[in-house]
């Protein structure tokens, strides 16, 4: 395995572009484990953490993550974690203190996991993505880059560079929340994410609540709107929210949880990310 770390965008598409047998990397967290389990390391593997724009944090009225920065970093940003309390909490749940110090947005992304803890939040953040190649940059919302378990719609010698978030409006929350068996160093059962806007009045004005490791990839409940917008927060619009959770699961059946468990906290965890975020978005 040939290891090269390019400084500069242009350089690392033309390195991945220079073979069929080469791949990007940055923290190593899943790629490292995965070829100890003899998965197939690629002859070409480029780093891409000492490119300075992968490895930042900027705000200029939006947020411009690389997709290469620790989690860690990104979490360590007092402003970025005020505007983005949920997003922060699915990266300070990924491993461990040492897993998060390597970790990245891009390779939690990329790996393409039903059960990324960074996707539900993205989603619901209205995350989008820049991804470079030798055609040059192309931005695409978060919720196309990842298309199925393992699979991602970037193509061959394309590798993302950011994740853009715009800040949200005044009087917005988000959270997110999971279920694991283990309290730490587990991956999600079900994961939740929701962002809410509340009005003055106390009336919801916007809402997104996403839902991961219910299905291939990353569910967004569309219902939401219809059952919020324009309503406070009641116990009968948590109940019909939880309802429309359930039905948007498609799960499966694994070691982790079955089918059913898993429609369930789909409901539970729904009920109480809401109502953090609503919580969130007044202040309480
Ligand atoms: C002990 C342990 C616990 C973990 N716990 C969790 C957890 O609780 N929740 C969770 O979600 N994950 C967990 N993970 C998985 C992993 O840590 C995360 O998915 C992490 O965010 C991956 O980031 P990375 O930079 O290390 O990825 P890497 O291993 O560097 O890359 C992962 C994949 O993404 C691709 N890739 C990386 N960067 C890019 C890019 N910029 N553009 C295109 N492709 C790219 C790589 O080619 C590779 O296929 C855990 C892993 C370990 C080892």
């Amino acid at each position: 395995v040939r290891y090269v770390a390019p400084t500069s965008v242009v350089e690392a598409s033309e390195l991945l572009a220079s073979t069929e047998d080469a791949r990007v990397f940055a923290g190593a967290t899943d790629i490292l484990p995965q070829a100890a389990l003899g998965r197939h390391l690629p002859s070409l593997l480029v780093d891409l953490k000492r490119i300075p724009r992968l490895s930042s944090v900027e705000y200029n009225g939006s947020w411009i993550i690389g997709a290469a920065t620790p989690v860690a970093r990104i979490a360590e940003n007092d402003r970025f974690r005020a505007h983005f309390l949920g997003l922060t909490e699915a990266m300070r749940l990924i491993g461990s203190d040492q897993i998060q110090s390597r970790a990245s947005l891009g390779g939690n992304l990329c790996n393409a996991s039903p059960a990324a803890d960074s996707g539900p939040s993205l989603v619901a953040n209205q995350a989008r993505v820049v991804i470079a190649g030798l055609a040059g940059e192309r931005t695409i919302p978060i919720e196309e880059l990842v298309v199925g378990p393992g699979r991602t719609s970037l193509a061959l010698g394309e590798f993302v560079v950011e994740f853009i978030v715009d800040t949200p409006p005044p009087q917005s929350g988000d959270a997110y929340l999971r279920f694991t068996p283990r309290t730490e160093m587990d991956i999600a059962v079900v994961g939740v994410a929701a962002r809410m806007t509340v009005a003055e009045s106390g009336e919801c004005t916007k809402v997104s609540v996403v839902l991961g490791a219910v299905a291939p990839t990353t569910v967004s409940v569309d219902a939401a709107s219809e059952i919020m917008l324009e309503k406070p927060l009641t116990d009968q619009v948590l109940d019909e929210m939880a309802q429309a959770a359930r039905e948007a699961c498609q799960p499966i059946t694994d070691k982790r949880g079955t089918r059913e468990y898993r429609i369930h906290l789909a409901g539970v965890l729904t009920r109480r990310a809401v109502r953090a975020a609503t919580q969130r978005a007044v202040g309480a």
